[in-house]
């Protein structure tokens, strides 16, 4: 087997770390550049990077944002007291697709790992827990709902529980719920179909 030039096996392997992608599939991606005009490369590389310049993390929710305050936390006709809390940006984008969720979120940044050594701290916890107490007891008699919208694998129920405990600690009249059952199990949120999805919005029960 010939061995490629450098420059390639390293696009290949930039390629090979994204989520999904094979060897094969980066070694096609990257032939792909490589036969493509140098326009594309060009515009290729500037949107990855203008991409990183100008994301940031909305300092409410902490999903993707061009913003300091993503349009969701930003709008005034969302419920605010209603909180989704997801893994990543990507599962907030799959229930914002959905078209019918009228409340906000927050993003944790993954779930509770102790194999990958995740804790608690690692996450964006503290800042939930703060939203919350800000919300809760504010003697406006405002229903708080947090829904946990974790993936339904190991680790995503372990971090429902520890958010549960700790959200009882808060106030023990937020309501919290658990986006119901008909997901597939040990499956991460973003790989589920949209009518499964909605259907696991609406089944929320009582956690
Ligand atoms: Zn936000």
């Amino acid at each position: 087997m010939v061995e490629l030039p450098k420059p390639v096996r390293e696009l290949i392997s930039f390629f090979e770390r994204l989520p999904g992608i094979g060897p094969k599939s980066a070694t096609r991606l990257a032939f792909y550049l490589i036969n493509a005009p140098s326009d594309f490369s060009k515009n290729f590389s500037r949107a990855v990077i203008e991409m990183k310049t100008r994301i940031k993390k909305c300092r409410v929710c902490f999903g993707v944002s061009e913003e300091d305050v993503c349009p969701v936390c930003g709008n005034g006709k969302r419920i605010q007291t209603t909180i989704c809390v997801v893994e990543r940006s990507i599962d907030m984008l799959a229930i914002e697709n959905l078209g019918d969720y009228e409340g906000v979120y927050h993003v944790l940044g993954g779930v509770i790992n102790p194999l990958e050594h995740v804790g608690p701290d690692d996450l964006e916890l503290d800042s939930l827990f703060g939203r919350v107490r800000s919300m809760a007891g504010n003697g406006h008699g405002v229903e708080v709902e947090i829904i946990i919208a974790t993936s339904p694998t190991m680790e995503g129920e372990a971090t429902a529980l520890y958010i549960k405990r700790k959200l009882d600690e808060i106030d023990q009249s937020i309501k919290i719920t658990r986006i119901g059952s008909g997901l597939p199990i040990g499956a991460d949120l973003e790989f589920a179909d949209q009518a499964t999805l909605s259907r696991a919005m609406e089944g929320r029960k009582g956690l």
